[in-house]
């Protein structure tokens, strides 16, 4: 939950989805619908569709309790290195290394590394250098240390008088560190969708890519040829910056293609929905309910 979101954000769903599926047989019986409606508003939905998956085989093929070994915990859906690494030494206190951000910005100054760290070299040196650094025991400990260290002190401005070890540090221009390449372009993207209401009732689509398995307004090839949106806005998504548009679109004999289905407005709360669609639909219900349906909303 915590991949490029904050503590402040997280808490509230981390304890909602504790309520919910408190163990491992709860999450392997909750259906994706569920998991994804938990999950709405924190992005990268993979993650939860992974921790799913995740606690179905522990309860088929690990008898219901977590692996401890580093080999089984990177075979469980969407573990990579970091976080197999960082289960293993802060659940079962294994004396692996990690590198997440803040322990990659302080071990590039620490050893004054003069290569971006965002490339494959750059990368597996940090895990070296990460590795070269690690206590036999008590590697818990010092890995916290590192990331409290990294997030605290040698921050973006590095504090590098009350640094506690300011006399192992080799960085010479520390504000300077890390060297990372070129960032990517941030591409723009116009993306429409269609808003019919028929009955109480909203028409909605499956998605089937980005946020697959999540309901959102039904695409649109086109923009529809000389109608105005009634709604406007923008997202984030990885290196896009997407804007979404929304056009009435008339309801009367509207039949739902395959993936679509009208669900009831008064139900939406409980229904899996991507936070920019949610904004829209919330936006276009309430001026529809106010009769002010027809000028643009913008956010
Ligand atoms: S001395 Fe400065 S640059 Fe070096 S680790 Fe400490 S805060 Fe970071």
């Amino acid at each position: 939950m915590l991949q490029q979101t904050q503590v402040a954000t997280v808490i509230r769903y981390y304890n909602e989805w504790i309520r919910r599926f408190p163990d491992f047989a709860a999450l392997a019986a909750a259906s994706e619908r569920e998991v994804l409606h938990a999950w709405q508003g924190l992005g990268y939905y993979a993650r939860a569709r992974n921790l799913r998956a995740t606690a179905q085989t522990v309860m088929e093929k690990q008898g219901g309790r977590f692996p401890k070994s580093l080999d089984a915990i990177r075979n469980l859906p969407g573990v990579g290195r970091y976080t197999a690494n960082a289960v293993a030494t802060f659940a079962f206190n294994q004396s692996v290394p990690i590198v997440e951000a803040n322990i990659a910005r302080l071990l590039a100054r620490l050893f004054n590394l003069q290569i971006p760290i965002d490339t494959s070299h750059g990368r597996e040196t940090l895990w070296q250098r990460a590795s070269e650094l690690l206590p036999n025991r008590g590697a818990a400990i010092h890995n916290s240390a590192l990331m409290d260290l990294g997030a605290l002190v040698c921050g973006s401005r590095p504090n590098c008088v009350v640094c506690p070890v300011r006399h192992f540090c080799r960085a010479e221009k520390p504000s300077e560190l890390p060297i990372k390449g070129a960032r990517p372009l941030i591409r723009l993207r116009t993306e429409h969708h269609g808003f019919s209401v028929r009955g109480g009732r909203v028409l909605l689509e499956q998605s089937q890519d980005r946020w697959r398995g999540m309901w959102m307004l039904p695409r649109l090839a086109t923009a529809p040829a000389k109608r105005k949106p009634v709604h406007i806005s923008e997202f984030p998504f990885t290196n896009h910056r997407i804007t979404l548009t929304v056009f009435p679109q008339t309801a009367a004999g509207h039949s739902a293609k395959s993936f679509q289905h009208w669900f009831p407005i008064d139900g939406l709360d409980s229904i899996p929905l991507p936070s920019p669609h949610r904004r829209a639909l919330e936006m276009l219900i309430s001026a529809r309910s106010q009769r002010l349906c027809g000028p643009v909303t913008q956010i």
